[in-house]
């Protein structure tokens, strides 16, 4: 294998590279990115650059170094066998990575609205949030909360408006999500539930119930969709993301997908998944660079992310399903310490999201890994570690 190519120069591009490096690969590599920015990192951008903490976020890695041919401001947009469509010219491979990540959904409406993908996104709307400006945010899942977080600290007016019965539902069920309900008011923030937006206009949102939310800057944050639209009409199987097997292999010979375009198949959970989150982008590549090095490697993670709302560290590890039961761990009211663990129908871990209890996080995830049975009534006593439950 001479010439790889990584299409989409964001972590789980770079990370790519690294991996073909640091596993001995000395042809060439060609990475190729839409955006006009070296790859950098996109937690921080809705909390420290939103936040006026930060500016920048570029990723830690010397391309330079690892002798990287950089086309920025270049999107593919098509692909042959052996040959990968840009929009500066056709350029052929031996071997690609697919890391094209994803893009946010929008609303229906003609007044602006922000998203928060990319470091021009969170710079355009951290100018937008100043003082008693009337900021709606639409959507309370990981993005929307965050958003709302920074706007309150910036003495803006939020408005969040959310479709369903609690924040986070879609994410971690109504039953979890509800008791983060408090956090909003106590940040003086407006949450307003199973409200369904309608339309963006110039002075606000306008409700499917005809209700009006006066604002001066609409913020979106309903969800991403897997940016794959340019490998419509190729070999590559699509559906929900990139196909790809559990050593990262797409339908096409030589071509491997990671990052939060792929939907991979855990061999540990027996079903596809798609993780949207970070840990995924930094570490599904070292298995896609194994794969296209033709070496042995299957990629069966249990997922892991985070997220910094309201001053609290949310954290979830493992892939729950609706057979699974909820255990509350800790008190949500008392003192704001909780976790909630799912059962398997055996009383193995499958699951568990934690607020300010990292310890829980990280011995929960190896129980999920190790799979033992535990004892449900210990699970449920905050005051006995996890590990020895
Ligand atoms: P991306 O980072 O999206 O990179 C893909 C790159 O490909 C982009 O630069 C894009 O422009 C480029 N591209 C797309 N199409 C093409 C094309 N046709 N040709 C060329 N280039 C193309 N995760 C957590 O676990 N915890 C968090 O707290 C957290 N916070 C987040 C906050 C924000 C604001 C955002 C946006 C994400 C957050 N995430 C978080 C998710 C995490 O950042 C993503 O999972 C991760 O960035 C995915 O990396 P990726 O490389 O797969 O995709």
């Amino acid at each position: 294998m001479d010439h790889v190519v990584v299409v989409g120069a964001g972590l789980a591009g770079v990370r790519s590279i690294e991996a073909l490096r640091s596993r001995g690969f000395t042809g060439r590599i060609t990475l190729i990115g839409e955006e006009h920015h070296r790859p950098y990192d996109r937690p921080p951008l809705s909390k420290a650059v939103l936040l006026g903490d930060a500016d920048s976020t570029v990723v830690d890695s010397d391309l330079d170094a690892m002798d990287v041919r950089l086309c920025l401001g270049t999107a593919a947009k098509g692909l042959r066998d052996g040959v990968l469509e840009t929009t500066e010219g056709e350029l052929e491979y031996d071997g690609l990575v697919i890391a094209t990540g994803a893009t946010p959904v929008r609303l229906r409406g003609e007044g602006h609205q922000h998203v928060l993908r990319t470091i021009d996104d969170a710079l355009a709307l951290r100018e937008r949030l100043v003082p008693g400006a009337r900021v709606a945010v639409v959507g309370a899942g990981w993005i929307g909360a965050e958003v709302a977080t920074a706007a309150a600290k910036a003495g803006c007016a939020v408005t969040v408006v959310e479709a369903g019965e609690s924040p986070l539902a879609a994410a971690i069920g109504p039953a979890v999500g509800c008791h983060t309900i408090g956090w909003y008011a106590r940040a003086g923030v407006e949450l307003r539930l199973g409200a369904m937006v309608g339309t963006v206009d110039a002075d606000g949102l306008t409700l499917m119930s005809g209700a009006r939310v006066p604002a001066d800057v609409v913020v979106s944050g309903v969800g991403v969709r897997p940016s794959v639209h340019w490998l419509k009409g190729s070999a590559v199987r699509l559906d929900n993301g990139v196909l790809v097997d559990e050593h990262l292999r797409t339908s096409l010979p030589n071509v491997v997908a990671v990052g939060d375009c792929a939907n991979w198949w855990s061999r540990r959970f027996g079903a596809r998944l798609r993780v949207e989150h970070w840990d995924t982008a930094l570490q599904a590549p070292d298995t896609a660079a194994a794969t296209l090095l033709g070496e042995e490697a299957v990629y069966d993670p249990v997922p892991y992310f985070w997220s910094e709302q309201f001053d609290h560290m949310l954290q979830f590890a493992g892939h729950p399903t609706p057979d699974d039961r909820m255990l509350l761990r800790g008190d949500p009211r008392a003192d704001g310490k909780w976790a909630v663990c799912w059962l398997t129908p055996e009383d193995r871990l499958a699951a568990v999201f934690t607020v300010d209890r990292p310890r829980d996080v990280v011995q929960g995830r190896r129980l999920v890994e190790g799979g033992r049975r535990l004892d449900p009534r210990r699970v449920a006593d905050a005051a006995v570690p996890l590990r020895d439950c």
